[in-house]
């Protein structure tokens, strides 16, 4: 499969491509490389600095709206954007959850209020945002949530447990399920609250990744007071809030195959200068050879899934079942790298890159929606199979 870019997105290459060679170095370059946890010290002040230069030039957020500080891009700006980064190697804005996930659901559910306050320091990096969804009975089945708010004249009092909160020591605001009505069928009595980070009873307890790093929490709330305007959207609505996804952002199934086939590349590189048998590089040994060829394929397979997303996407189809079958292949491939990188490089694959990837890998098929209910899913939507 293959398709032209048009000539609209061509340009903005040309133009994106000249402000980033303009900006990139390797300061910018290096911020990317500590995780999501920005653990390096001064690296979080860094990545803040770089989102306000991309923020500042339209660059950070051109999925969104043009009144929301972004540039109402279509699905080809944003892919060349994701490329273009990519090719760079400069890492796109702090908030990886902020605005793809919570921007669009302030912008259709939030206040006037919410939206002038909280969107543009989320644009700009500013406010770190993070997301209180999972707790520890209720991941894939998200609805059985129990963290609760209890209306207090002009405040809602929150007392729960979250977990796995992504960025939540870094964040200056959470997007926070709770439960307001406790009577009501699972998925109804949920309500959304935009929460300070700050507020007294919040207590933010790390928790490290077997890579070391500090990426994720738990976040407890005890008594913890919150004025009444932090609900997003209605009452006991929000399990529709937090379903928003943004219509605007619909590139991320394109993006995916960007640093896996780089990673492939990188693998390769690295076995034919790698020792194998015989005296020979690694990469000319007929099994390993196997091994490579079957992630080299895995990686390709993802670009063609790609290219199909936004092939439907030119010719005005809504994103279907891509969705799902790329977060499936992508994060199965992570792992078979990992694991083909042990293979070929040996002792050398433990530590270092190889060995963080080969680990770190381990969490693609869990977050976002696991392997299993995206089994489920590609089922019962896809192939129409009856529920199990
Ligand atoms: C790196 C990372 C970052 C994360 N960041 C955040 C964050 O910022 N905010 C947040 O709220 N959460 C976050 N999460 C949590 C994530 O959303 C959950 O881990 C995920 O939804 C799975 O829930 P769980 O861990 O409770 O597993 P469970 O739901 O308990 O599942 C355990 C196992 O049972 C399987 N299973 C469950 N139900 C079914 C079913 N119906 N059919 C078949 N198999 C099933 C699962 O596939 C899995 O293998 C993050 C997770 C990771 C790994």
């Amino acid at each position: 499969m293959d398709f032209t870019y048009p000539a609209e997105a061509e340009a903005f290459r040309a133009e994106f491509r000249a402000w980033l060679d303009a900006h990139v170095d390797d300061a910018v370059r290096s911020i990317g490389s500590g995780g999501l946890g920005y653990d390096t010290p001064g690296q979080l002040e860094r990545a803040q600095a770089w989102n306000r230069l991309l923020a500042d030039a339209g660059y950070a957020a051109i999925a969104w709206p043009v009144e929301y500080g972004g540039r109402g891009a279509g699905v080809m700006e944003q892919v060349v954007w994701a490329e273009e980064l990519h090719r760079a190697g400069a890492p796109g804005p702090v908030n990886v959850l902020g605005i793809p996930n919570v921007a669009p659901a302030i912008m259709t559910y939030g206040t006037e209020d919410q939206k002038t306050r909280l969107l543009p320091p989320m644009l700009r990096g500013d406010d770190v945002w993070c997301q209180g969804f999972s707790e520890p009975d209720a991941g894939s089945d998200l609805a059985a949530l129990s963290t609760a708010a209890v209306r207090d004249g002009d405040e809602w009092v929150i007392n729960g447990q979250k977990v796995w909160t992504s960025l939540g020591h870094h964040a200056h605001w959470c997007e926070l399920l709770v439960r307001t009505n406790p009577e009501a069928p699972k998925h109804k009595g949920i309500s959304c609250l935009l929460v300070d980070m700050s507020t007294p009873g919040i207590e933010i307890r790390p928790l490290i990744t077997i890579t070391g790093e500090h990426d994720f929490n738990e976040v407890f709330f005890d008594d913890a007071r919150v004025p009444a305007d932090a609900i997003l959207g209605p009452v006991d609505e929000g399990w529709r809030v937090a379903m928003t996804t943004l219509t605007h952002e619909r590139s991320g199934v394109a993006r995916l195959h960007l640093g896996t086939r780089k990673k492939v590349a990188d693998l390769i590189a690295a076995a034919q200068a790698a020792p194998g048998r015989d005296g020979r590089p690694a990469a000319q040994d007929p099994a390993l050879r196997q091994l490579l060829a079957r992630v080299y394929l895995e990686a390709e397979l993802l670009k063609l899934i790609a290219d199909r997303a936004i092939s439907g996407e030119l010719h005005g189809r809504a994103l279907g079942p891509e969705s799902s079958i790329a977060k499936l292949v992508w994060s199965e491939t992570d792992q078979h790298i990992g694991e083909v990188a042990a293979a070929v490089l040996g002792p050398d694959a433990t530590t270092g890159r190889w060995g963080r990837d080969r680990v770190g890998s381990r969490q693609a098929t869990i977050a976002g929606g696991t392997t299993q209910i995206n089994k489920n899913i590609i089922a019962q939507r896809v192939l129409g199979l009856p529920r199990g």
